[in-house]
């Protein structure tokens, strides 16, 4: 006993002692209370929370008399190990255990079951399912044990087998329940409601909050979308007493199946009976005003406010997570950029790297300019940005109109010692060939020391991109790693961008063959357009009909492409019915059938198409092109209505459209889509917004940023057959390349010519 004064005096056990008396043993692997064991001091302990203080209990542990390591302090020691997540520690107790050589039967079930938890909170479940296999005997815990470890890493096809295998010796208990529920699939959890209702476990808490969390997650998942949330709704009302773990979990199924009035009312019920809310309560709240289309921007912008005033007032808002999500919120709402920029920093007073990433990341898709102002903002915050907040800006820069965000950050990864790293540099090719240089693609690419399949992918679909075939097949004849399902996507994009059919074939064929690779939805669409691009819309067709899956709209929007191309009325019909059927709110196939009919000389069709399009509620998206001058982007709308200097613009315009009609100009009036005089038509075509952005170029050619003889332009839609020939005309006129970005690809416009073939 002469440890026992050692030990007292050790702070480490003396702040043991204190909460000794605050010890609930709430645990579900509690102690056994008829061993004697439980008495001495070591059994009782319940080691502070801090993993430093666990390390120390051990070696405390390791050097004390061999009958204090009895069967209890094992317990409560792997108990801590597993609440720290620390397997090394739980490992080396385990260890210690089996090479102080026990008498025969000393691991009984109450020691194996801690050591399977220790094993599968610490995520190595090979280990604790040993441990349970090894096992002469089990109880309902050893099972709940194993099954809540699958569960909590996400398998949840073992946690149903596990938990099927259990009812065939035991009555599984409400852990072992809310466990399966939490992993498993919809319909698995259906069949595990039914028995939850059969066993009368339907109504506790535990069992009812995984049930309203699971329906809530089906939707869009495979289960019954509209069912789903009527489900959870009903397990929620039907509850006798709920936590706040039920409301939460209710505003979330609520958020996922995009009820954001339903999430909102429901928080205001919560608030108003007092039940209180916690951050996973505000973040469902704020997600679900993103993603629902039931909320008006005005409503959904007032309460969004309303919102955010109580997390001010209850100090949510200091929580980066949460400021976050307001972010994300107000600027999904429309909110003013600079409104939530200053929310970001009125909240988040001592901002790290981190929270800078977070909101970085709010901004990087909708809003990348903000994204980019915000990256220079954290530098000149004096942070430096670490791997995340590169990963993030990079994707920002891909949405820029020119290389130059990409170049600087580029640099910066350099300067923070990243320069090596291959997903950095996958993400730089993909920027860089996003915002048109196809040149600095290739060079990181070359420069890179290992490249995995995706790098090879992103070179190969940064020359799909940018309409060079050749380079592409080139490269892919070099490539040193197995290629995946997207390099072939890569692959037959590029020969359909440039006409190149034949080796479009060829590379579908050898796929499979050659590589293993299944043709999927992808592979199959790129095949339809590169016929239909090539006239052969008749093979198209066929290809459609064998293939073994059911057709999605990119397939059947290709195929309407090439049946405007070629006239093919009849077909058309049939393909624009289908992606209707498909994509009701998408205008594709109402623009499309209008211009077959406007072809054809078939004004009445046209009309009554463009009539449908707008009974049905589907607008036209309008045509939008952006071009940057000086540091300023300057966004350009068909027609040019918006731009201060809209009067000297078309004075430059007309005077550049008879220079180019002396070249032999002809406007392709038969694409204009209205059945209006010849004049008019013209007109219209001529204020297509790429061709007011070219004008503005050249009237700024002094401060082009990229001028290099280069002129860059950026568009939301499809470039029209009138706007490619008035380009390919004007590239040669002017002596420059003309680089411009339409929804689908690049087209490099140099001496007449474009690097698409004129196939797009
Ligand atoms: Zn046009
Ligand atoms: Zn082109």
């Amino acid at each position: 006993m002469q440890i026992l004064p050692r030990v007292m005096s050790h702070p480490v056990i003396r702040a043991c002692c204190i909460s000794i008396r605050n010890f609930s043993g709430s645990n579900l692997l509690s102690l056994p209370s008829s061993t004697g064991e439980a008495n001495d001091l070591f059994s009782r302990v319940r080691v502070p929370s801090m993993r430093g203080h666990l390390r120390d209990a051990l070696s405390l542990f390791y050097t004390a008399p061999i009958q204090f390591q009895s069967r209890a302090v094992y317990a409560s020691l792997l108990h801590e190990c597993a609440r720290h997540g620390d397997l090394e520690q739980g490992r080396r107790l385990h260890q210690h255990m089996v090479l102080s050589r026990k008498p025969y039967g000393w691991l009984d079930v109450f020691v194996s079951n801690h050591l399977i938890n220790m094993y599968a909170k610490c995520g190595d479940l090979h280990c604790a399912h040993q441990v349970f296999d090894e096992m002469p005997s089990r109880n309902v815990v050893s099972w709940t044990a194993l099954i809540s470890g699958y569960a909590q890493r996400g398998f949840g096809d073992e946690c149903f087998r596990l938990f099927s295998c259990m009812l065939m010796q035991y009555r599984p208990n409400e852990f072992a329940f809310a466990s399966v529920l939490s992993s498993c699939r919809y319909v698995h959890g259906k069949q595990v409601h039914g028995l939850a209702v059969k066993m009368a476990l339907d109504t506790s808490i535990y069992v009812a909050n995984a049930l309203v969390s699971l329906y809530g997650k089906s939707f869009g998942a495979g289960g019954d979308d509209d069912g789903a949330v009527d489900d959870a709704w009903a397990v929620f009302e039907a509850m006798e007493f709920r936590n706040l773990i039920s409301w939460n979990s209710m505003v979330e199924a609520f958020q996922f199946c995009k009820f954001g009035t339903r999430a909102i009312d429901l928080f205001t019920v919560m608030h108003r009976e007092g039940t209180g809310f916690d951050r996973a309560t505000l973040l469902s709240v704020s997600s679900a005003l993103c993603g629902s289309n039931d909320i008006g921007v005005d409503s959904g912008l007032k309460f969004c406010f309303q919102l955010h005033s109580l997390s001010v007032k209850t100090g949510f808002s200091m929580e980066v997570g949460v400021a976050t999500a307001f972010i994300k919120a107000y600027s999904f709402l429309g909110g003013d950029a600079a409104d939530c920029y200053r929310l970001f920093t009125e909240t988040s007073c001592c901002a790290d790297i981190i929270s800078w990433t977070g909101i970085i990341t709010a901004f990087a898709e909708q809003n990348p300019e903000m994204a980019m102002f915000l990256f220079g903002q954290s530098q000149r915050e004096g942070l430096a940005p670490d791997w995340y907040t590169f990963s993030i800006i990079l994707k920002a820069c891909a949405a820029l109109v020119t290389e130059l965000h990409a170049s600087a950050v580029h640099s910066q990864v350099i300067k923070y010692g990243f320069a090596g790293d291959t997903v950095l540099q996958n993400a730089l090719i993909h920027a860089y060939s996003r915002c048109g240089s196809i040149i600095m693609s290739a060079q990181v690419f070359d420069e890179m020391e290992s490249r995995d399949v995706v790098s090879w992918n992103s070179i190969l679909k940064a020359y799909a991109l940018h309409g060079q075939a050749n380079e592409a097949l080139l490269l892919f004849s070099r490539m040193n790693v197995k290629p995946d399902p997207t390099t072939f996507v890569s692959l037959l994009s590029a020969c359909s961008h440039s006409g190149m059919v034949e080796e479009a074939i060829k590379i579908f064929d050898s796929m499979f063959e050659n590589y293993g690779v299944l043709p999927q939805l992808d592979h199959y669409a790129c095949l339809v357009d590169a016929l239909g691009r090539a006239g052969r819309v008749p093979e198209a067709e066929k290809l459609i009909k064998k293939m073994p899956m059911e057709a999605d709209s990119v397939i059947w929007s290709a195929l309407l492409g090439s049946c405007r191309k070629y006239g093919e009325t009849q077909l058309a019909k049939l393909a624009a019915d289908k992606l209707k059927e498909l994509e009701p709110d998408n205008s594709l196939s109402y623009v499309q059938m209008s211009n077959i009919y406007c072809l054809g000389g078939n004004f009445d069709k046209a009309g009554q198409a463009r009539k449908e399009m707008k009974g049905s509620r589907v607008k036209k998206e309008p045509g939008l092109s952006w071009i940057e001058i000086g540091n300023h982007v300057h966004e350009f709308a068909s027609g040019g209505r918006h731009h201060s200097q809209k009067e000297a613009i078309y004075t430059k315009l007309e005077k550049l459209i008879g220079q180019l009609k002396e070249m032999g100009y002809v406007p392709e009036t038969n694409l204009a889509l209205h059945d209006i005089e010849e004049e008019h038509k013209e007109e219209q075509l001529f204020y297509h917004s790429e061709k007011l952005a070219l004008a503005f170029a050249i009237m700024n050619e002094g401060s082009l940023r990229c001028n290099k003889g280069l002129i860059r332009i950026m568009k939301n839609i499809r470039i029209c057959v009138d706007c490619h020939n008035f380009m390919k005309l004007a590239s040669d006129l002017l002596g420059k390349e003309i680089v411009v970005r339409d929804s689908n690809r690049f087209h490099h416009f140099k001496d007449r010519l474009c690097s698409c073939n004129d196939y797009w």
